[in-house]
């Protein structure tokens, strides 16, 4: 075979792949990998599934709710990769393999002892808690079957589990780790449960005018909307659908694998979730209705591709997904879910055209079109907006107005848009504040409100009369300042107490409003290892055997991030 042949081959075969056309799952090395944990695997996450801002890109194996059970090499390779932080995947692995995947380890625990004492240099070295190393590939040699980690529920964890991840070496692309083979017991098809059906105006660039919520019910086996009966809807016309899958042996609700939707009897939209890169994540927010998401909490997946989606989970074409539908004519949907292991659920509804409804345009203030695919600017007394292009998933009749100011901020309110309408891109905001004290000019930044209404930071800076701030969400803004020195409440230590039977030197940290932005823990004047736990708030130091007895003096200095700082010391005796 020539060359040129056999390169339009594999060009054919990737191409059939990237439209996903075919299940490429055939590609996967089913017996390279063994179990990464010595137990029957249940899941309390599963690939793909939806989270916020994100698809989940690996599987949460159960730890049957303890943490420091042994994590195994699953293949020969080595230790690539080792990050450590206060919040996301904790304490991290990775580990790269011969055939060109690396597998990674979050919110463990522990390493295996020669990898937890040179990361522990590391970390005195650099005098920091987190921190992300990259080992020479001979340093950390692993075989199959190995141990070399513990797990547990470091980071944003919520509870004591294994994230796994399969990632290609090159790409980082993340892959559903159960095409290689793994045993996961599922004999349960996903549950559907709502349908939403959507209808536009003639601008395929915008989103739906408006949206109906359907619960969908099982009887007798089958999924039912509407009781059967048809549903109404007229012109141009999208679906949603809720769904969900259980995998036998646990009740966690994860994530269905494919959503297919037939327009009498045929395919008007389709994806699937085999593969998953990181910087196309977020675009799960324009995937689903991410206003019902912000109103509702309900995660609505949507059978239309919106203009500015770069997902690359769709068979459909950008902005297929839409139908026509006809007053007068009737017409046979069918949805059909599957998960992983091919279990089926299905959905079949009927739509009656009716005659079209007159639209209510609801006018907003100062609206202006924003377009998804260009730079988008707004300017008005008090603030500034600057957008790039593609931060918007379609185009929206932007909206703005003010209210004034509270006894809490520095400037009036300004709305900014609506926090149900998702952005990709972060864009650019600059507010002017009142007349204020210009010794406070530092701790200015800008806060949104959250949905208590109470602020959270966005950050910013003080420049040239206004502050500016980068941001992904729309929403209320204002300015306020960060006067406030973070809180430092120590949990086992006091002021020349004796801690010769403790293990540890635990104290809580946190901080108003900008957040905690640094921190130094040392005794005797040299800096010690404190472990942060954000999500718990905590810094725990561990005392080492070379502690001698006596008396000895901790500090710890907390700093936030508008340089307010806060300090705690006390002798202790050892
Ligand atoms: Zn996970």
């Amino acid at each position: 075979m020539t060359m040129k042949k056999h390169c339009r081959i594999i060009l054919f075969f990737i191409i059939k792949c990237q439209l996903s056309i075919f299940n490429c799952s055939a590609q996967y090395p089913k017996d390279f990998f063994r179990s990464p944990l010595d137990i029957p695997l249940f899941l309390s996450g599963n690939f793909g599934e939806l989270r916020s801002n994100h698809f989940h890109s690996g599987l949460d194996l159960k730890t049957q709710g303890v943490e420091n059970m042994p994590v195994y090499a699953p293949a020969d390779g080595y230790v690539s990769r080792i990050k450590i932080q206060a919040g996301g995947y904790g304490k991290a692995l990775y580990v790269t393999h011969l055939n060109g995947y690396t597998t990674v380890y979050g919110h463990l625990n522990n390493f295996k002892e020669n990898i937890a004492t040179y990361l522990k240099e590391q970390q005195y070295k650099k005098e920091s808690f987190e921190i992300e190393l990259l080992p020479d590939s001979n340093l950390f040699r692993v075989r199959k079957g190995d141990v070399i980690a513990y797990s547990g529920n470091t980071g944003s964890s919520g509870g004591p589990h294994l994230h796994f991840e399969i990632r290609d070496s090159k790409t980082e692309n993340v892959y559903n780790p159960l095409f290689f083979g793994f045993e996961v017991k599922d004999k349960t098809p996903p549950a559907i449960t709502s349908l939403a059906v959507y209808n536009f105006d003639e601008n395929t660039r915008k989103g739906p005018q408006n949206r109906k919520l359907y619960p969908v019910t099982k009887a007798e086996g089958k999924y039912v909307v509407n009781g059967g009966k048809p549903l109404v809807a007229s012109g141009i016309t999208g679906f949603g659908l809720e769904v969900y899958d259980q995998l036998d042996g646990a009740d966690n609700k994860n994530g269905a694998y494919s959503i297919e939707l037939l327009k009498d009897s045929s395919r008007i939209y389709y994806h699937k979730i085999d593969e998953m890169q990181f910087h196309l994540t977020r675009f799960i927010n324009s995937h689903i209705d991410y206003e019902e998401k912000v109103l509702n909490k309900n995660a609505i997946q949507k059978s239309f591709v919106e203009p500015g989606n770069q997902l690359k989970i769709y068979e459909t074409k950008i902005s297929a997904g839409k139908t026509e539908i006809e007053t007068g004519n009737k017409y046979k949907f069918n949805y059909i879910v599957k998960d992983v292991a091919g279990n089926i659920s299905k959905l079949e509804f009927k739509i009656e055209g009716t005659v079209k409804s007159e639209m209510v345009m609801n006018e907003s203030l100062a609206a202006k079109a924003f377009y998804f695919d260009s730079v988008n600017k707004f300017t008005s007394n008090d603030i500034e907006l600057l957008m790039p292009d593609f931060a918007l998933y379609r185009d929206i009749d932007f909206s703005y107005s003010v209210k004034p100011k509270t006894k809490q901020t520095y400037s009036a309110i300004h709305n900014i848009h609506k926090n149900t309408e998702p952005l990709q891109r972060e864009y650019m905001l600059s507010i002017k504040p009142d007349s204020i004290p210009e010794t406070i000019n530092d701790k200015l930044l800008i806060v949104s409100f959250n949905s208590n209404n109470n602020p959270v930071s966005e950050g910013g800076k003080f420049e040239n009369g206004t502050v500016t701030t980068k941001t992904k969400s729309f929403g209320s803004f204002a300015v306020m300042a960060d006067t406030t020195k973070p809180k430092i409440t120590p949990v086992n230590i006091t002021r020349d107490g004796d801690l010769s039977a403790a293990k540890t030197i635990k104290v809580k940290i946190s901080d108003n409003l900008s957040g905690i932005a640094f921190y130094r823990g040392s005794i005797d004047g040299r800096w010690v290892l404190m472990e942060y736990d954000s999500k718990n708030s905590l810094l725990t130091y561990t005392f080492d055997k070379s502690m001698s007895k006596g008396k000895h003096y901790f500090d710890l200095i907390v700093t936030d991030g508008k340089q307010n700082s806060g300090k705690y010391e006390a002798h202790f005796h050892r």
